[in-house]
């Protein structure tokens, strides 16, 4: 490609909304371009890397035995509202209607759509198992659209759907998915880490997300460097160590003026934090209340509690709500609570802690269970942090940030029991598919590369998904003899199909430098100065190497490129 005939519009300026490098150096170097809030072009640059992106994904679910195929983008309510989804979903649904006023969603996601495909087609044990899966433009209608391709309204994804026929065989074919899933993030030269994840709004059995470490990166993960062990936060178990039993002591309502966090109740009192019990009042649905005891150092999983109470949304009640429990803000405690009581595991062994009396200014010490007070159960619903105990091996977890790039669940029969897709097994009775479903994110792969790919002048891309391998830049275009050499070089690889590109513009040396770091093509040819010594330069973009080379040596070291 000539650059003088490309369409490479790069920016000298970072653009005004972008923080994250992807962002930044997609635009700046004329990959992309935003039409509105989170929706994008992909530019002739841009689009060569998603093409790639994409086949490198083909081929490993090829590999893998999974069919691809394309659904409709425009997805009928109906199919919606089988699954209860049309309500669950909320805003960021993209609805519309056609002419005759029936209900349409743009998909986000298309488990409803290939279930209803599935239920249509299979009848027997003998049809399955079946694993599809497509490449294709999605609509989520987010709060908060940012960071370019890293979180948008219209994006490109692979999703995968799997049909089987037993809970074995699903998480057999599971496990196929996860190593193509390695495979496919190992050839995108991505450091990643594959973590437990919770199961969220699409529901299931297991998940796991493969995250790209990444500063800027939305998903908090903690992991352990000893046994492996690693899950998003807001799945992530911890261990709690087991406390030594103590003898009893007599519980007593003691004033505590003005005194209400943790911190402050731990320093009045002059008792360790861990000695303290958190009682957060917890409103599920906008309807049922329910009170969660927690240690005071360890802080409530939000998600693990949503999941307990097969919610789909929780929030902390307000001040005028806890008055109507008759709970004083800052003062509330489990004993004489008319609501259900669910407590953390770190209560468990915990003896003679500290309480809210429910009473302005009060608290009680010297609380055990169940002596003073009864509870539901204990269950997980702390937030691991770095240092907690590894749920595995104890060792001390550490955090980390990163980015989502591919997330697959074991979904079971939450989809075929909704809408009816059964098979007729061996035995003659009927029964409902399990499923799986496997998701990557397509564009935002893009970004996340550049986010492991860059430095202070631009993009350096690996060479898997590089726009183009090969960068040819003649400094002196007045040159005849650095013109002749540029563009023999060119014929050169373009014969052997190498995706090379050749900057012949009547643009400064500077310039075409500047452009060239930008854009980040991994291999580069300099016709400069050093040609009247008969000598070309070769550079890596990622600065490793910078030599010069004869021009008779022009052959061999091109054939050591590819
Ligand atoms: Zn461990």
């Amino acid at each position: 490609m000539l650059a003088s005939k490309f369409f490479m519009p790069t920016l000298k300026e970072n653009p005004a909304d972008a923080i994250v490098p992807s962002h930044i150096y997609l635009v700046r170097a004329g990959f992309i371009r935003p039409l509105a809030a989170g929706i994008y072009e992909y530019l002739p640059l841009g689009f060569r890397v998603l093409k790639k992106i994409e086949n490198i994904i083909r081929k490993h679910m090829d590999n893998a035995g999974a069919l691809e195929l394309l659904l409709p983008i425009l997805t009928p309510a109906s199919l919606w509202k089988e699954t209860g989804r049309w309500d669950v979903y909320g805003k960021e649904l993209f609805r519309l209607k056609d002419r005759k006023d029936t209900d349409f969603a743009l998909g986000p996601t298309h488990e409803e759509t290939i279930t209803d495909l599935v239920r249509k087609n299979v009848r027997s044990y003998k049809d399955l198992p079946l694993n599809f899966y497509q490449i294709q433009t999605k609509f989520r209608d987010e709060a908060r659209p940012r960071y370019g391709l890293i979180r948008g309204r219209e994006f490109i994804m692979k999703d995968g759907y799997s049909f089987d026929v037993s809970e074995e065989d699903a998480i057999k074919t599971y496990e196929v998915m996860k190593d193509a899933y390695h495979k496919i993030f190992k050839e995108l030269g991505l450091d990643y880490l594959m973590v437990e994840a919770d199961v969220g709004a699409i529901g299931g059995k297991f998940s796991h997300e493969f995250v790209v470490k990444v500063p800027s990166g939305e998903a908090h993960i903690v992991y352990c460097e000893k046994c492996g062990y690693a899950a998003n936060v807001e799945a992530a178990k911890f261990h709690r160590h087991k406390l030594p039993p103590e003898p009893l002591l007599e519980k007593e309502k003691v004033y505590t003026p003005s005194i209400k966090s943790v911190e402050e109740v731990a320093n009045f009192l002059k008792v360790p934090i861990t000695k303290i019990v958190k009682t957060l009042i917890y409103k599920a649905d906008e309807k049922d209340y329910v009170a969660v005891l927690i240690r005071g150092d360890i802080e409530l999983n939000e998600t693990k509690l949503t999941n307990h109470l097969k919610a789909i949304e929780v929030r902390l009640a307000n001040p005028e709500e806890l008055e109507s429990l008759g709970i004083p803000e800052g003062f509330a405690g489990p004993i004489g609570l008319n609501i259900p009581i669910l407590a953390d595991k770190s209560v468990e062994d915990l003896h003679n802690f500290v309480v809210g009396a429910n009473e302005k200014d009060y608290h009680y010490i010297n609380v055990n269970i169940p002596r003073d007070f009864k509870i539901e159960g204990f269950y997980d619903f702390g937030t691991a942090k770095e240092g907690d105990p590894c749920p595995v091996c104890h060792s001390p977890l550490k955090e980390t940030t990163g980015l989502e790039v591919g997330h697959i669940f074991l979904l079971g029969t939450k989809y075929s029991k909704a809408m009816n897709a059964n098979f007729v097994d061996k035995d003659g009775k009927e029964k409902p598919i399990i499923m799986g479903c496997y998701g990557i994110g397509v564009s935002r792969l893009i970004s996340a590369i550049v986010e492991q790919y860059h430095d202070d002048k631009g993009i350096i891309w690996p060479d898997n998904v590089a726009p183009f391998k090969i960068h040819i830049l003649i400094l002196n275009t007045k040159d005849e003899k650095a013109m002749e050499v540029g563009f023999d070089i060119y014929r050169k690889l373009k014969e052997k199909g190498v995706e090379v590109l050749l900057d012949e513009r009547d643009i400064s040396a500077g310039m075409k430098f500047k452009d060239a770091d930008l854009l980040g093509i991994p291999h580069r040819i300099v016709i400069g100065k050093s040609l009247q010594e008969g000598k070309v330069e070769y550079q890596k973009r990622d600065g490793s190497i910078k030599d010069l080379v004869n021009l008779e040596d022009m052959d061999s070291l091109l054939k050591g490129l590819l």
